[in-house]
């Protein structure tokens, strides 16, 4: 895995042409663009004030500073060092951290890593072979010790399983129950005004009036004593 990991990091590392790693260059590119309608005013060969049309930077080439502090945290120069840098016509790559550079990136999976090879092979100390290794010691948590199971799904708690309440057997309950007669059977809803009146159940609903007429079978929108159907209000 590792193995795998440095190649290719490697391979990649190798193969980049580019004086900074990727994301380096990009960043210098990015803000390279972004400088370039800052004014640069140089004070001597090092400093140089550079105004951006906001808090501007006095960046110091020699000391590689900014007082916007970019530069020197980053170790890589700021929009306003870039547009010094350019106008002292300096190399940029002189002003960046070595932890950007390409060289850098490849040295660090420079290193091989071999596989371990089959333990039979391994050569062990004989200190190390002749140890036996316990189990840490147990250190007792607080409360008593649970005894009890965790209980599997479909498990009751009381150990009893659940039967159901028409024909007493298990494995499912009134809601489904096929030996359950007709009338015993829950309605969860008056369907329609039709299947309601021919099965009627144990708290049988008080069948539904018409607010208009008093009448059973619809309600006031539908009623037909009144001519407005249905309101579009
Ligand atoms: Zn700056
Ligand atoms: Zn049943
Ligand atoms: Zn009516």
């Amino acid at each position: 895995m590792i193995q795998k990991w440095f190649y290719k990091r490697r391979t990649k590392a190798e193969k980049t042409r580019t004086q900074l790693t990727p994301q380096a260059t990009a960043l210098i590119k990015a803000r390279n663009y972004d400088s370039e309608k800052y004014t640069v005013c140089p004070i001597d060969l090092v400093n140089f004030n550079v105004k951006d049309g906001n808090k501007d930077g006095l960046v110091n080439l020699s000391e590689k500073t900014c007082s916007c502090m970019k530069f020197q945290v980053d170790k890589l120069p700021c929009r306003h060092a870039l547009a010094a840098i350019r106008f002292a016509k300096k190399p940029f790559g002189d002003f960046c951290g070595d932890c950007y550079k390409t060289t850098s990136w490849v040295e660090a999976y420079s290193g091989n890593i071999f596989p371990v090879g089959h333990p039979s092979e391994w050569t062990i100390p004989e200190g190390v072979r002749s140890m036996v290794v316990y189990p840490p010691p147990f250190r007792a948590q607080a409360g008593r010790p649970k005894k009890k199971r965790y209980k599997s799904a479909g498990e009751h708690r009381n150990g009893n399983t659940r039967h159901c309440t028409i024909c007493g057997k298990s494995g499912h309950n009134r809601q489904n129950c096929r030996n359950a007669q007709p009338c015993q059977i829950p309605v969860p809803s008056a369907t329609s005004a039709t299947s309601a009146t021919t099965v009627t159940s144990k708290r049988p609903r008080r069948p539904y009036r018409c607010r208009k007429c008093g009448e059973e079978g619809h309600n006031s929108q539908k009623c037909p004593l009144t001519p407005e159907v249905g309101g579009t209000t």
